[in-house]
């Protein structure tokens, strides 16, 4: 089996291919680890873990901690996101052995042969995994210097000193809660009318509440092309991103392709029967633990075709790192309602919570969205401290079709955040 980039969703489903016994090879154009690990989730995330760190400080007297005036070093930060990928990498290439790894680019040339640098090598099945790449509009492009994307943005060596953000979905937030922390004047434009589209309304709408306490300017139902990108220090723009499909030899093939995302049937196979198809170049989730596990659903497929597994992307939880932090899974109150579903919601304020004020951090709340009938809890919606982490509980209940009653008899530790979830369930159970 031969898979074309080694991703979350490649690097994934060549392990699990290798472990179901097939030979394989792995085929990656840039770095091993994809968007993910070299310009997503982990650089991303470790810088926003110091910029909590700086926020800590500032605020330790709080906490009956005197601090000198704590000073940001940049390149440090930098250097400790760049040891981190390194570290990473390097137990990913650790975690490859018995994978022949091929660093060239791939095209296909028939469903058995792939052309890779200046050999051609065959292959009873492929699996394609290329992900995604920035998208720019078609009247505001990227320059690499002012108007840059989410990669460069990435490997800045120093804090701009104002940032336009053109796009307020998760990546835009999230970028917004860093450099603003890190002292940076930020400016979001958005053009639907909340910030995070998608997302339950009145979690976007408390977010943009706290973003302008902290000093974060925030423009929804607003088109930037209307703006001048130049009047700021920086401009990024992140609108969304696109299949990287281009390239790959796939119309030639007769691979099916709608705007550039490969169709695949529920069992992830393209159009063309022994060339599958996972991750962000064929799904319009674009989140790396999807990725992953597409990854391993194909390769499963592949090498157990008698027992064939369905992609199920019903339940697949969805976290922004903000600072308060969201987690969300299921559906939200308005997927319902256009539904005309009879449901009922439950919420739990952080301000009650003893941990979240051990923690000072009592801003935001637990949504819950259950069926009022059957009492199944249907979704989730969080925004407060440690939300990414709390999903995971309602994540499980919605997958195993947990009713109300159920989670809310569930002992949950003192003091913990946790508790808030019971603690919102246990009005409607009556406990
Ligand atoms: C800034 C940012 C933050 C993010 N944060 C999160 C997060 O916190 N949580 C989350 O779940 N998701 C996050 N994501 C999304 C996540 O990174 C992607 O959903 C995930 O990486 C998709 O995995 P993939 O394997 O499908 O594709 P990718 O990770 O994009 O990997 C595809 C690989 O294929 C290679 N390739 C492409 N064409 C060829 C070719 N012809 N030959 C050889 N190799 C090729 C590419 O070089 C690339 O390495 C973030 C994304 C961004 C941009």
């Amino acid at each position: 089996m031969a898979v074309i980039g080694s991703g979350w969703a490649g690097f994934n489903a060549a392990l699990r291919a290798k472990a179901h016994g097939l030979k394989v090879a792995l085929i990656e154009r840039e770095q091993l680890g994809g968007t993910c690990l070299n310009r997503g989730c982990i650089p991303t995330k470790t810088l926003l873990q110091s910029a909590k760190i700086y926020t800590l400080i500032k605020k330790s007297r709080t906490f009956g901690i005197e601090t000198a005036s704590p000073q940001i070093n940049f390149s440090e930060i930098q250097a400790r996101k760049n040891k981190i990928i390194q570290q990473l990498r390097q137990g990913m290439e650790f975690m490859l052995g018995g994978i022949e790894f091929i660093s060239l680019e791939a095209r296909i040339l028939s469903n058995n042969t792939l052309e890779i640098g200046k050999r051609q090598i065959n292959a009873k099945f492929m699996l394609i995994a290329t992900g995604s790449k920035p998208l720019e509009l078609k009247d505001i492009k990227f320059d690499g210097r002012k108007i840059i994307s989410s990669n460069e943005i990435l490997s800045l060596e120093e804090i701009p000193s104002s940032l336009l953000i053109i796009g307020g979905g998760v990546i835009g937030c999230e970028f917004a809660t860093l450099f603003s922390t890190l002292g940076c004047q930020v400016s979001i434009v958005e053009l639907m009318p909340q910030l995070l589209p998608g997302i339950d309304k009145e979690i976007a709408k408390k977010l943009e509440t706290v973003f302008k306490k902290k000093g974060i300017e925030v423009a929804t139902n607003t088109d930037a092309k209307n703006l001048d990108p130049s009047h700021n220090d920086l401009a990024l723009l992140c609108v969304g991103r696109t299949c990287a499909t281009d390239g790959l030899g796939l119309g030639k093939l007769g691979i099916k392709l709608e705007k550039g995302r490969i169709i695949v049937d529920e069992y992830l196979k393209t159009s063309i029967s022994n060339i599958y198809a996972a991750g962000d170049c064929a799904s319009s989730t674009c989140l790396a633990h999807f990725a992953a596990y597409q990854g391993c659903i194909a390769a499963r497929n592949i090498a157990d075709p008698s027992h064939l597994m369905k992609s199920d992307d019903s339940n697949i939880p969805n976290c922004i790192f903000t600072d308060p932090e969201i987690g969300s899974v299921g559906l939200t109150e308005e997927e319902a309602k256009n539904k005309n579903m009879d449901i009922r919601i439950n919420k739990f304020d952080f301000l009650s919570s003893g941990m979240a004020r051990i923690l000072d951090e009592t801003e935001g709340f637990i949504k819950t969205i259950s069926d009022k009938k059957t009492g199944e809890i249907l979704g989730a919606s969080i925004i407060g401290p440690r939300a990414t982490e709390l999903i995971g509980i309602l994540t499980v209940a919605i997958q195993s079709h947990l009713r109300v009653s159920q989670v809310a008899d569930t002992i949950l530790a003192h003091p913990t955040l946790s508790e808030g979830i019971t603690s919102a369930l246990k009005e409607e159970h009556g406990l």
